[in-house]
């Protein structure tokens, strides 16, 4: 028999207390907590349905609050209970969050039956991924039954975020120029779904011209069968909610129990060797010998003495001659 703990039994009876906790301890990169949140884990169990994982993505001010706030409420007063989490790669540079922050989401904030949480902020977006994605399992455990994990549209966060969904939504605007950059930043190939927000009032029909552009576009560029679902939606009205949820559900529902299983144990693979990548440029950023031997090359390879090639393997010699490269930290 194993000792009874409180913090699991809180997890699992859906306290909120318990939960914030243990999510606590996910984001600790602490040695102790790092323990406690391993065996924690190891005790909780999943859930017998596996919950809704969703990504939802987009450009500061394209309505990514507004949008969870009347999602959320939707979800919730059919009897969902609604996780949302935040990976949020510019908490770690201004030290505060922007997404996953409480009063972005007043109403949903107070909901009993939701629970949104702010992206950690400090850390690598590896330790950011690390904790976001133990989250997940603890809000499952906790009876989540749909999680929303909330990305800006910038830089590597969304790859991180659609590695731990089941169906990644990319929210946009009609305005021409921000569906070439998504695309040309490669995000929409990482959407299932997407859809042109703010579609109300004199913006309607812009949008749906938008939606249909854009919708024919990816069907050149990523063949009919694999191009995205796109549609419009209003997250002010709520217009149009419902039914990007029900494609939401619908792109979740065509993987299949098997597929999802299968896609969910390629993702644990692929974060493997992410946090493996993470932690070995950690190691070499914190290896003292790498850091001499990158400030002695640095010199000769600006002035043209030493070839990039034997730059690289002076400063790998220097790491594998670096006993203490390897981390105190389990
Ligand atoms: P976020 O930065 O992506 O979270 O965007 P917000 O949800 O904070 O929205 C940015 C601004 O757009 C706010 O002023 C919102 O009121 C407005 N907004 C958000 N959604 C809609 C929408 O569906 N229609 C319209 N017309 N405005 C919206």
């Amino acid at each position: 028999m194993t000792r009874p703990d409180p913090l699991v039994d809180g997890v699992r009876e859906g306290h909120r207390a318990a939960v914030s906790r243990a999510i606590t301890l996910m984001e600790s990169t602490r040695p102790e907590h790092r323990a406690r949140a391993r065996e924690l884990l190891a005790a909780l169990e999943a859930p017998s349905r596996p919950a809704v994982r969703v990504g939802i993505s987009g450009l500061p001010g394209v309505g990514k609050s507004t949008f969870i706030e009347t999602l959320g409420r939707q979800l919730t007063a059919a009897g969902h209970r609604l996780g949302v989490l935040a990976v949020d790669p510019s908490s770690q540079r201004t030290g505060g969050s922007v997404l996953g922050d409480k009063t972005r989401m007043p109403t949903l904030a107070t909901d009993p039956d939701a629970y949104i949480r702010a992206s950690p902020s400090a850390g690598t977006l590896g330790g950011v991924a690390r904790a976001t994605s133990q989250a997940i399992l603890v809000l499952e455990a906790a009876a989540y039954d749909v999680v929303l994990v909330e990305t800006v549209g910038v830089g590597q966060s969304e790859t991180t975020v659609a590695g731990m969904v089941d169906t990644f939504l990319f929210l946009t605007l009609a305005r021409t120029g921000d569906q070439l950059q998504g695309i040309k930043r490669g995000i929409l190939e990482l959407a299932d779904v997407i859809a042109v927000n703010k579609a109300d009032g004199d913006r309607k029909t812009e949008a749906r011209v938008a939606a249909r552009d854009l919708s024919s576009a990816l069907r050149m560029v990523q063949g009919r069968d694999s191009a995205p679902t796109v549609v419009t939606c209003s997250g002010l009205t709520g217009e149009g909610v419902d039914e990007l949820w029900a494609k939401v559900l619908d792109h979740r529902d065509r993987l299949g129990p098997d597929g999802l299983a299968e896609k969910r144990s390629h993702q644990q693979l692929d974060f493997a060797w992410a946090l493996v990548r993470d932690e070995l440029e950690q190691r070499l950023r914190r290896s003292v010998p790498v850091r001499r031997v990158g400030a002695e090359v640095r010199g000769e390879v600006l002035r043209g003495e030493l070839p990039a090639v034997a730059a690289a393997d002076r400063i790998l010699a220097a790491y594998d001659g670096d006993a203490d490269a390897a981390p105190a930290n389990p």
